[in-house]
């Protein structure tokens, strides 16, 4: 493993500074891979410290100047992208072509972030004869972004490019439980020649999380973890009176009519629940199946046997995440629910110790079930079955969160009627992932997020600056005043 110990980084530099540490343990096998340090305000201040004298430069540089950095950065994820996936494989536990894909779409987001000047051209005109009146787009100042483990890598592009393009100077602080891919990301923007301070890396947990909705210099901070988590920050982050937007946990909910494709609908449930071992916040968690749907459903349980922990499946990410979603199948199946694939009690040859869970079918759940309302976070689909679409949009929305939604239907007029009225941000039709790629922006409803805005795409534009409005006269001898 590259880095047996994770330091901070402040200041372009990387620091122990003798904190408390934890293990970052592997999910594959349950060994040690490294160890991170539980940082605290003191560390913080410094970080803080090295972002506030970096700004002063950073945001002296055009929009133009400051992408330059981003270009060459971005052919350094694709470089060294083999080494960058094998970095998020050890230490999530995904497969190696889901950490793939996560590091290709870090390139995408960095590919947005260096397309910025071309869409925040700021705006003039003449208001009146002689004055004019112009609006810019400004950095907020100093920043934070919280991510959560199951993204190492692709979460914190979801921040970082856009926020530093646009002027702002970056305190990131990644997940405790996967803190490696961090590391290796600000190698990168170093070696992209990326200013020393512009980002800083500030590792830990609860303490230092705190410490960061506290700090009275840092202006506006982006969270993307638990609804739990996410409610704590959001309110604890715009209590001191900063910007925040805060994502938080899932209940994604697909409704398959009976004249949806069979093959289709069945492929890309059972691959919309399982990827990432059901551990994405955009995860198929729940079917509602309309009327007559076994066929689709027999289909569902041929593709998920097809399906094999530690080839095709990656392990969850720790004993704790193991032991809670095979508690939620035991319970819905002593609730009356039918387990027709059973991903429990699973081993995998030579990984005996790693957390690994295999894809779960379980029919006939009811809503008021545990495993119907609460985020599983694991590669479980639980059933529900409905009358009618009518039935079936309800049950989507009694649902807190509001991640997606998606339907699966042949039908143009029915697909619409979910469209209208699901209660998520981000819909699909036809499709098991909805999340909207770039330049759209990704976000989802009630409690999946907190705060005005999404975090991606063009919607984060707003969120990482603040709008300067200046009114000039320039013609003195016009004797114009403000309503000429
Ligand atoms: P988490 O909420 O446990 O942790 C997220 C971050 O919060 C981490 O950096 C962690 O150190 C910090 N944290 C944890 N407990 C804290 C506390 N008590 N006080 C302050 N900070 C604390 O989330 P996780 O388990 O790392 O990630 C999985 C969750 O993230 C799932 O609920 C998933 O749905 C959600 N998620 C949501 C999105 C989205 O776009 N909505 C995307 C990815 C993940």
């Amino acid at each position: 493993m590259p880095y047996a110990e994770v330091k901070n980084y402040i200041d372009g530099a990387f620091l122990s500074n003798g904190e408390a540490r934890i293990d970052v343990l592997s999910p594959l096998d349950g060994s040690k891979l490294s160890t991170v340090p539980l940082s605290n305000k003191d560390t913080l201040d410094k970080a803080v410290e090295s972002a506030k004298k970096a700004f002063i430069s950073w945001n002296a540089l055009t929009l133009k100047e400051r992408v330059q950095y981003l270009y060459r950065y971005r052919e350094l994820l694709i470089k060294h992208a083999d080494e960058l996936t094998e970095l998020v494989h050890s230490e999530n536990g995904k497969t190696l072509g889901e950490s793939r894909a996560e590091v290709d779409k870090s390139v995408e987001l960095t590919e947005f972030a260096c397309s910025l000047p071309q869409i925040v051209a700021n705006e003039i005109q003449d208001v009146s004869k002689g004055v004019e009146c112009r609006s810019e787009r400004k950095p907020v100042g100093i920043v934070a972004s919280i991510t959560p483990f199951n993204f190492p890598n692709m979460v914190p592009h979801w921040t970082i490019p856009n926020a530093i393009a646009l002027g702002n100077c970056m305190i990131f602080k990644p997940s405790e439980i996967v803190p490696l891919s961090a590391m290796r990301i600000v190698e990168l923007l170093k070696e992209a020649g990326l200013p020393d301070g512009v980002v800083n890396v500030v590792n830990g947990g609860k303490e230092i999380v705190e410490a960061i909705c506290d700090h009275p210099d840092i202006d506006a901070v982006s969270f993307v973890g638990s609804t739990k988590v996410a409610k704590i920050v959001y309110r604890r982050a715009t209590s001191s009176l900063k910007r925040c937007v805060a994502l938080g946990g899932a209940k994604n909910h697909l409704i398959v009519l009976p004249d949806a494709n069979p093959e289709m609908t069945a492929s890309d449930v059972v691959a919309s629940m399982s990827g990432c071992a059901g551990q994405r916040c955009m995860a198929a968690a729940a079917m509602v199946g309309v009327g007559s749907i076994d066929h689709i459903v027999d289909l569902m349980t041929k593709e998920a046997k097809k399906i094999i922990p530690g080839e095709n499946l990656g392990s969850v990410i720790s004993k704790e995440a193991k032991e809670r979603i095979e508690r939620y199948i035991t319970e819905a199946e002593e609730a009356g629910a039918k387990v027709l694939v059973d991903g429990r009690n699973v081993k995998v040859a030579g990984q005996e110790n790693g957390y690994y869970v295999g894809p779960t079918v379980i029919d006939h759940v009811t809503p008021d079930m545990a495993i119907a309302k609460e985020e599983v976070f694991g590669p479980v689909i639980c059933i529900i079955r409905a009358s009618n679409i009518d039935e079936a949009i309800q049950i989507e929305n009694r649902s807190n969160y509001g991640n997606a939604a998606s339907v699966f239907t042949q039908s143009g007029g029915l697909a619409k009627r979910v469209m209208e009225n699901a209660s998520a941000g981000m819909i699909g039709v036809n499709i098991g992932v909805p999340v909207p790629r770039e330049p759209f922006s990704f976000g989802g409803w009630n409690e999946s997020k907190f705060g005005v805005g999404d975090i991606t795409g063009k919607s984060s534009i707003e969120f990482w600056t603040q709008v300067k409005k200046t009114t000039t006269k320039w013609n003195a001898e016009d004797r114009t005043n403000w309503m000429s």
